[in-house]
């Protein structure tokens, strides 16, 4: 008989993620308002569109498996060196190459419980051991917990989403450094910045590279190219060239390469899309409040919208996908009772208000 790895046989069967074309197709609906997953709802940059376009035809190519001229002005960007920088097929690859190379199996991984939860999954794929320490009631990320149950359990990586999905709360450079220095020296900190282009940035924490830290950061965001899967790591040297050792050299789809540097060069295009996101926020809370809700201040392209009970949320959540609305919520306490919205454009969001409004008709109490 053909068996599985055993410690992959050992993993219970899971759907990590019920995509939207799913749930259209087991409801029967030709077209749904996109709010579940913090895609983009501005579009990718034009230039970026322009530039993958005109190299389709060379789509027979294989990319530059080293991605040499992305990560060259990546580096310019953040002032750091092209051999700081690893480029994998979206935060959740390199998510993937992080625990592979880092945490052995067995070797415990700490992350907070319904927090993004690509990482356990990884976690558990690759074996390890998966710890978990809770959200505060207020909704942060609870870093006193994280950096005590790290004494205690000595995890081969604590993880981090700064700004966190799905809370879409901020901890500052100062709350980080903090961690950083609580931590065990040999716990590597996995630090998710997919919302980063969403925040300040001299809010974020200063590009100080060292061994003891990874810090990840996307295209599907803001730059609204999700669908092309590319982002990076921003690392030591050394570290990345363990990541050089285990990463798909020509996993990183070729006219993404071309798409991301193009955007790079677009900076009005980020900055307008970061400008009609707040635009989104502020929407967002204005219509929460006229419900009398309360919402979770957002540094994110979400927001969550208090139903007050988890059951309360998850009818909300199904009644608004019967109306062809499709959002998520949180899937463990404190966060549970919210709704996510995403950031829409003003008729998806108009769309949204009038969907949840005639839901909350109907919820019970
Ligand atoms: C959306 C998201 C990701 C996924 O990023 P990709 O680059 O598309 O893989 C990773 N982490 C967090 C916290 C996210 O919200």
């Amino acid at each position: 008989m053909i068996r599985p790895a055993p410690a992959i046989e050992a993993i219970p069967a899971t759907t990590p993620f019920v995509g939207p074309e799913e749930l259209m197709r087991e409801r029967g609906l030709a077209a749904l308002v996109r709010l579940g997953a913090n895609e983009s709802a501005f579009g990718p940059s034009p230039k970026a569109v322009a530039a993958m376009a005109g190299e389709l035809e060379r789509l027979s190519w294989y990319g530059d498996p080293e991605s040499l001229d992305l990560r060259d002005a990546l580096a310019a960007k953040h002032g750091v060196r092209p051999g700081e920088i690893v480029v994998g097929a979206g935060i959740d690859d390199l998510m993937g190459l992080a625990v592979r190379a880092f945490v052995a199996p067995g070797a415990p991984a700490l992350t907070t419980r319904g927090s993004y939860p690509t990482l356990n999954y990884h976690v558990i794929g690759y074996g390890g051991d998966l710890r978990t320490v809770e959200y505060r009631s207020d909704g942060h990320l609870d870093f006193e917990a994280i950096a005590a149950a790290a004494r205690a359990c000595r995890p081969a990586l604590a993880y981090v989403a700064n700004p966190d999905n799905p809370s879409g709360t901020f901890a500052s450079a100062a709350a980080l450094a903090q961690l950083r220095s609580a931590l065990p020296p040999a716990t590597l900190l996995l630090l998710d910045e997919a919302y980063a282009d969403f925040v300040d940035p001299v809010a974020l924490p200063p590009l100080e590279i060292d061994d003891a830290t990874i810090r990840l950061r996307t295209f599907s965001k803001a730059y609204g190219m999700a669908g092309a899967r590319i982002g990076y790591a921003l690392m030591s040297e050394r570290n990345a060239r363990t990541f050089q050792k285990i990463r798909l050299h020509y996993g990183i789809n070729r006219t993404a390469q071309i798409g991301a540097l193009a955007s790079l060069d677009d900076t009005g295009f980020c900055d307008w899309v970061v400008d009609q996101t707040a635009r989104a926020r502020a929407d967002y809370y204005a219509l929460a409040r006229d419900l009398g809700a309360e919402y979770i201040p957002s540094h994110t392209n979400f927001v969550c919208i208090d139903m007050q009970r988890a059951d309360r949320a998850t009818y909300v959540m199904d009644a608004l996908l019967a109306r062809g609305v499709w959002i998520r919520k949180p899937g463990a306490p404190p966060l549970d009772r919210y709704v996510r919205v995403s950031a829409g454009t003003e008729p998806m969001r108009r769309a949204f208000a009038a969907a949840l409004r005639d839901v909350l008709d109907e919820v019970p109490a």
